[in-house]
């Protein structure tokens, strides 16, 4: 009998899924809202918006104080030095669009930028398209049978010529933690600026940015239990300068005339025009509210669910887990059977999981799939919603073999 989730009362949502008879399984996509965010919205909506770092009327006062003590609490939650390195955009794949476009200016043609076989579409092809504009070379770092980053390839590499690494520090397909430490520091001491796509990695865990050791740091709020709309960017104080101003517009300018501008420095500089404000605010909340829980509670509510999920699997003729996940999701095949036909039938009972690609279609094809169902947990999830996706599950199989 596995623990209920004692923090699935403080989601709403899940509550109102139910009397929809939805299970949810599918928070890597995006996660469902705590009390503690709604409030956070209705407050700031029913007091009264403003604009952030322009006013100096009093809701505008209010609503920057608000925005910057959000700034504050992400770089707290990531244990970056300071506020200043925390640059808010419109999620992860905006954050490491800003990164390819910031940094192109850096790079020769002939030069490699390097990714891994398993990101996500938003760290490959924001790294592919700027490689074809600036003819640069992406060398893709193969992943092994467990779906880990192959150390020893990787090491061989990366070398002199690569400017850049990105990866990801959590698979969304895979759910494996990359070795990020070793190719971080191997990265480093080639020269090369590092990258981590951490969209997946920083809802399990709280991570450490210093300790990582890498250049920068993205995720969206959304997965993170957060509003969507809003991303972050960590950088390391050293790496931020090298970001070249990407879009041009209200706040981020010192001082402009018709023919000619000059730009703030990060964060402002590269926050061009109104930001999510209802939005960091509420990942302000979002932070207090997952401040206040045990985290060693949640981890550990997460890995036994985790177990079950892959006991369950395991148990079942002709499943294929794709890869060996490390936490919190499990990508599956089943043989003979097409996932969208298996995702039809686990929709129609109430079962929302998430099939195909993932985002990740070089990946899958390289696999030999054209697609896979994939479970993914949330800390609000329990043992009847994993039984609830097992015995639909299993109806579907009956009726599809
Ligand atoms: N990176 C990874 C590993 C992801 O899983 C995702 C979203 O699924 C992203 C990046 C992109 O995040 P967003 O769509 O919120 O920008």
């Amino acid at each position: 009998m596995l623990q209920p989730s004692p923090w699935r009362a403080d989601f709403p949502a899940i509550a109102a899924l139910q009397r929809q008879h939805q299970t949810y399984l599918d928070s890597a996509a995006t996660a469902q809202k705590p009390q503690a965010l709604l409030d956070a919205l209705a407050h700031y909506y029913g007091n009264g918006a403003a604009n952030v770092h322009r006013a100096q009327h009093l809701p505008g006062a209010l609503a920057t104080q608000a925005f910057e003590t959000s700034r504050n609490k992400v770089a707290a939650w990531l244990n970056a030095e300071q506020a200043s390195q925390i640059v808010f955009t419109h999620g992860a794949t905006s954050a490491l669009n800003l990164l390819a476009y910031g940094l192109a200016h850096r790079l020769e043609a002939g030069e490699e930028i390097a990714i891994s076989a398993l990101e996500h579409h938003a760290n490959l092809l924001p790294w592919q398209q700027l490689a074809q504009r600036r003819n640069l070379r992406l060398v893709v770092l193969p992943v092994d049978a467990s779906g880990h980053i192959d150390l020893e390839q990787a090491l061989q590499l990366i070398g002199p010529r690569t400017r850049v690494l990105a990866v990801s520090q959590l698979s969304n397909v895979l759910g494996t933690w990359q070795p990020l430490q070793a190719l971080l520091a191997h990265a480093r001491a080639q020269g090369a600026i590092t990258v981590v796509d951490g969209a997946q990695g920083v809802v399990h865990g709280q991570q450490d940015v210093q300790q990582l050791g890498c250049d920068f740091y993205v995720f969206s709020s959304h997965k993170l239990y957060g509003p969507d709309g809003v991303g972050v960017l960590y950088g390391r104080s050293q790496a931020l300068p090298l970001l070249r101003h990407w879009q041009f517009g209200g706040e981020m300018v010192q001082v402009a005339d018709y023919q000619s501008a000059s730009f703030r420095p990060a964060p402002l500089g590269l926050e061009a025009g109104t930001p999510p404000i209802a939005g960091v605010i509420g990942l302000g909340a979002t932070l207090g509210y997952l401040g206040s829980l045990d985290a060693s509670a949640i981890s550990a509510h997460e890995a036994t669910l985790h177990q079950h999920l892959l006991r369950g699997l395991a148990e079942r003729d002709g499943i294929r887990l794709v890869g060996a996940p490390d936490t919190a999701l499990a990508s599956f095949v089943v043989e003979g059977v097409h996932h969208a036909d298996i995702a039809h039938l686990l929709t129609e009972q109430g079962i929302a999981v998430r099939a195909g690609h993932h985002c990740a279609m070089p990946l899958l094809n390289g696999l030999g799939l054209d697609g896979a169902i994939r479970v993914s947990l949330g800390m609000y999830n329990d043992g009847d919603d994993l039984q609830r996706f097992f015995s639909a599950l299993d109806q579907a199989l009956e009726l599809l073999r």
